[in-house]
């Protein structure tokens, strides 16, 4: 099986191509490898890439290019194609887009539009694409559920990526194009963003500098381990939507119940509140955090709760990785990165 991953430099991407590479199958990566943050972390993720696809006997190319340069993208299909997509680069980040939008257009509204052409012209049996919990919005019922509507995202990034679920719905529709969109809910883990939660409360906790709690830490957040939502992405992949997909068939629609079109939550199904997530934080750093409280965002929701039924009905898969786990696994890992002097 040949698998185009796009964003496999990103965090998300760099978990999914590993895997796959791990089980055999032939991946092809495609990244632009941007400064959005430090490209050195991406790089050392390509590095860990290159050298699995060592031992598995060189089933791993990698294309360097932008998505949103529509020859380039057919040029990669063209010369590789792939069987399957599972398309996980984009602009991503909530604050970044209040001030940057068009850079979410470039990444994740023209992109995905040659991503979908792509894939359209060259046959591909599936494509499986990020989406977030950011579609939700605020003053949504808990737990969130694919059922719900989702037409008054909050921040630009949340628009553009519903943009991407309405768009794959016309593909899957017109052109039946199986698609599979994955409501990701915070991912957090090993080679984690630098510009998440996370990492910025490890790396200011290190340096004895203080922590930013917006809301005054009073959110929750369904954080989901990135492991998780590897094997969530790739569960959703193999299994193939098909015409009549019956994710909605207690309510059949007929707009969508013809189309191989699916969308579906990832999250751990089990909201904690960003103080606690601080404190399964500093017993794995085994040091206390200096913390200032700050009022609520703009564009930021209180809280998220992933539905998960969905995803487990279809694809037989639930996340179940609880946060103390995998804060000391992210812990783990950042101290042998830093310590094996990787920079800042
Ligand atoms: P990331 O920023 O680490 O990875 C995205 C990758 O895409 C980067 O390596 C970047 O260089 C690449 N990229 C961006 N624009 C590109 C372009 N125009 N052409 C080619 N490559 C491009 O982000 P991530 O956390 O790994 O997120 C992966 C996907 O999951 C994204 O679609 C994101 O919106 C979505 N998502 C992530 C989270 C989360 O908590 N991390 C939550 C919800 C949704």
């Amino acid at each position: 099986m040949k698998i185009l991953v796009t964003g496999n430099a990103g965090f998300i991407g760099f978990h999914v191509a590993s895997r796959l590479l791990e089980r055999g199958d032939h991946v092809v990566g495609f990244d632009v490898v941007n400064d959005y943050y430090d490209p050195a972390l991406k790089q050392a993720r390509l590095g860990v890439l290159e050298e699995a696809a060592g031992q598995s006997k060189g089933n791993y190319v990698f294309v360097r290019a932008d998505l949103a340069d529509r020859e380039a993208v057919n040029a990669c299909f063209a010369e590789h194609r792939p069987d399957r997509v599972i398309h996980l680069a984009a602009q991503a980040g909530v604050r970044y887009s209040l001030d940057n939008p068009l850079a979410y257009v470039e990444s994740n509204v023209v992109a995905f539009t040659n991503i979908l052409e792509a894939c359209r012209y060259n046959q591909v049996r599936h494509l499986t694409y990020a989406s977030t919990s950011s579609v939700y919005g605020a003053d949504t019922a808990m737990p969130f559920s694919e059922h719900q509507s989702v037409d008054h995202p909050l921040q630009f990034y949340a628009a553009t990526k519903r943009a991407n679920e309405l768009m794959a719905h016309s593909y899957s529709h017109l052109f039946r194009l199986p698609t599979t969109g994955l409501r990701f809910f915070t991912v957090y883990g090993p080679w984690g963003r630098p510009d998440m939660a996370l990492f910025l409360f490890t790396r200011n906790i290190l340096a004895g500098k203080p922590i930013k709690l917006f809301n005054g830490g009073n959110h929750t957040r369904d954080f989901t381990f990135v492991d998780d939502i590897a094997e969530g992405v790739i569960r959703a992949s193999d299994d193939i939507a098909r015409p009549n997909a019956d994710w909605n068939s207690d309510q059949p629609d007929p707009a969508t119940s013809n189309a191989p079109f699916r969308l579906f939550n990832i999250g751990n199904n089990a909201p904690v509140k960003l103080v606690d997530y601080v404190e399964a934080l500093e017993e794995a750093l085994g040091r206390k955090a200096e913390r200032e409280l700050l009022p609520l965002q703009p564009g930021d929701v209180p809280d998220t709760f992933a539905d998960v039924s969905e995803l487990e009905r279809t694809v037989g898969y639930r996340p179940a990785t609880p946060v103390r786990e995998g804060v000391h696994a992210f812990v783990d890992w950042y101290r042998r990165y830093y310590d094996a002097g990787a920079g800042r």
